[in-house]
């Protein structure tokens, strides 16, 4: 791809055309045409910043044109996690890390940094502002203003920090392990489940960790010793090859935070978020855990006197007792089956149910693009135009089935950041969903994935690329996602969508029951994110010889189930990773998502003043303001523990 300086790749294409991807054609040079074509474009926009005019308002449109470039060019990441060609994701990954090499020069740019320096903010209006105050911030956090040697060291950390990521999540990827059982270990399994794994020509069957063959099993399977087998297996993914790599990983960011003048990589990590400090997370985790024990603990001893009916000597409720336990407990004692309730949930139709449910809500159209129009990377991509007041503001890309060598959780990646005038936003949602039918969870899943999608497409309408989507403090990214889930559990919601193969609507005495039955497992929930929270929090605070040994004391002090022998959950932990020392961040956003929720009317789930008001205040303005007070404007009173504990309490 040929570039003048006349000739800027973002902006000569209208502002409402998507990005032209290849389809059937050349991925591999194509992937290298975009993100060596966007990074050529922000070292030009750079050389324009640096060039040295003194208008703060011209440096910092050159600046948001290059980080919009940037951005473009490091939104490759997401074919490293979803292309089917293993050679695109090599080659994307080769990519990234040149991109993150040229983010981590900038960041110890001093020519760059005297120049946002010098600027004078007066006469800056709110957000350009705001763009410079978190440019000079971002700019002290990569260690701008250290020795030469300081830098040179900080750079290094940086580059390693990228592979060492890449690595941990390559394995975690590539890492399916499996048992083989005879067909009669799939006692109390679905028969759709049954039909799906028939025995092999030696007899047995394959039932791999990937979570549409795990989570059935693990839900359902009645032999507690096949369902140790793949717990166990789905502990060890990743294992050992990742222990090494995350202790790596953890030095280079103790090093990093040291280097910068931080107590602790947590400290570090915490400064551009809600929570504040490492400390504060610490408080946290406690402040939760002590919340919840006495729920979990009753809960856990119902858990315990079911298990003891299938065998008398029981001691212990165990990791992989307690989906199978929790699911009879709901079955026998909240009438909750969660074999007929699945019946309600085809894919196909839950796909649909969600786009009508969120268009509804946030006045939002989605036009269905043809497969060979889109261009994308697998037939199973379902591609949408979103339209809002007759106006097309972004397309999103539905990746919703596993594959091979495919990224392996639920997430929403970018694929282009919006910016006002300069380019459509995208956003895709890659999640491992069975092709039939789902479980009530996996649907709750979908609509909190799409809940990130949908706030990077609101969010992606505005001028500056620093504040564009789920640009908000990280600690509260997942709060609009988790209030979403709320829509996946009403009756009137479901109503409109979940029908059986016979046509029958899911019955609202059903849903009703769900409801109840779902408050059952809130402490054992709050305490098992705490032992997650903790081993993401305390593998950062210091350095642990053996993670797995501190990882099960953890688990010992947090959770109401004992760790599991021979496992070693935390190489295939990927939040480690992104998260690095703030998973606390799913409760956090709970905390908030549930004050968020307290706004809306249960009985009028639809209710267009509530919701307009909420995407307008919240999603719509990305991170142009910090989320507390994004929050307040919307409540009209800053956020409380108050919704959170009433939950839990319920
Ligand atoms: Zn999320």
């Amino acid at each position: 791809m040929a570039h003048d300086t006349d000739m800027q790749p973002s902006s000569v294409r209208a502002s409402s055309d998507p990005l032209v991807l290849p389809g059937a054609g050349d991925w591999l040079t194509w992937v290298g045409e975009r993100c060596e074509g966007e990074l050529a474009e922000a070292v030009r926009q750079v050389e324009r910043v640096k060039a040295g005019s003194t208008d703060a308002g011209e440096v910092l449109r050159a600046w948001n044109r290059a980080e919009t470039a940037l951005a473009n060019a490091d939104a490759v990441a997401l074919w490293s996690e979803v292309h089917p060609d293993a050679a695109v994701r090599d080659r994307a990954d080769e990519l990234s890390q040149q991109v993150q090499k040229y983010v981590t020069e900038l960041g110890q740019d001093r020519d760059l940094f005297a120049v946002f320096a010098a600027l004078d903010a007066e006469g800056l209006d709110d957000d350009a502002r705001r763009v410079l105050d978190h440019t000079l911030r971002d700019f002290r956090r990569t260690g701008v203003d250290r020795d030469d040697a300081t830098r040179d060291r900080l750079r290094e950390l940086s580059e390693r920090s990228v592979k060492l990521s890449q690595d941990f999540g390559r394995t975690i990827r590539d890492d399916v392990r499996s048992i083989r059982i005879a067909p009669e270990r799939l006692a109390g399994l679905p028969d759709d489940y049954r039909a799906a794994h028939p025995a092999e020509d030696d007899g047995l069957v394959t039932i791999t960790t990937d979570y549409p063959d795990l989570v059935p099993f693990t839900t359902f399977g009645s032999d507690v010793e096949a369902r140790r087998e793949l717990s166990l297996a789905a502990n060890n993914v990743a294992w050992p090859a990742n222990d090494q790599v995350l202790q790596d990983l953890f030095a280079v960011r103790r090093e990093t935070a040291d280097l910068l003048g931080y107590a602790s990589w947590p400290d570090y990590d915490a400064e551009v978020k809600m929570i504040g400090s490492g400390q504060a997370i610490a408080d946290f985790i406690e402040r939760i855990s002590e919340a919840a024990t006495e729920r979990a603990g009753q809960e856990v001893a119902v858990l315990l006197e079911r298990k003891r009916a299938d065998d008398p000597d029981a001691e212990v409720v165990t990791t992989y007792d307690s989906r199978y336990y929790s699911e009879l407990v709901r079955r026998e004692q909240y009438a909750v089956d969660g074999q007929v309730v699945r019946t309600y949930f085809g894919f196909e139709q839950v796909r649909q149910g969600l786009l009508d449910v969120t268009g509804r809500l946030f006045g939002l159209e989605w036009t269905p693009v043809p497969h060979d129009e889109a261009g994308t990377w697998h037939e199973d991509v379902a591609s949408y135009d979103v339209g809002l007041d007759g106006r097309r503001i972004g397309r999103i890309h539905l990746d919703l089935h596993p594959r091979e060598g495919k990224f392996k959780h639920a997430a929403q990646f970018d694929m282009v950041k919006g910016v006002a005038g300069t380019q459509l936003a995208e956003g895709v949602l890659v999640c491992n969903f069975s092709r039939g039918l789902m479980e009530h969870d996996e649907v709750v899943t979908l609509f909190h994935e799409f809940g990130h999608l949908v706030h990077h497409v609101l969010g992606g309408q505005g001028e500056w690329l620093r504040f564009s989507g789920v640009a908000t403090e990280w600690d509260f990214v997942e709060a609009p996602s988790q209030m979403l889930e709320e829509w996946a559990w009403d009756t009137d919601v479901l109503a409109t969508f979940a029908r059986n193969a016979e046509g029958e609507t899911i019955p609202a005495e059903l849903v009703a029951a769900m409801r109840r039955a779902d408050h059952f497992g809130k402490g054992l929930y709050a305490v098992q994110q705490m032992s997650y929270a903790a081993r993401s929090y305390y593998f950062h605070a210091a350095r642990h010889d053996d993670l797995t040994s501190y990882g099960d004391e953890l688990q010992r002090r947090y959770s109401v189930f004992p760790p599991l022998e021979g496992a070693h959950m935390h190489c295939a932990f990927g939040h480690l990773d992104g998260y690095s020392s703030g998973y606390y961040t799913y409760m956090w956003s709970l905390v908030i998502a549930k004050d968020l929720f307290s706004a809306f009317d249960v009985d009028d789930m639809f209710a267009p003043d509530v919701a307009t008001a909420y995407r307008d205040k919240v999603l719509a303005r990305g991170g142009r303001a910090d989320a507390a007070d994004l929050v307040a404007d919307f409540l009209g009173r800053p956020y409380s523990f108050d919704a959170w504990a009433a939950w839990l309490a319920e």
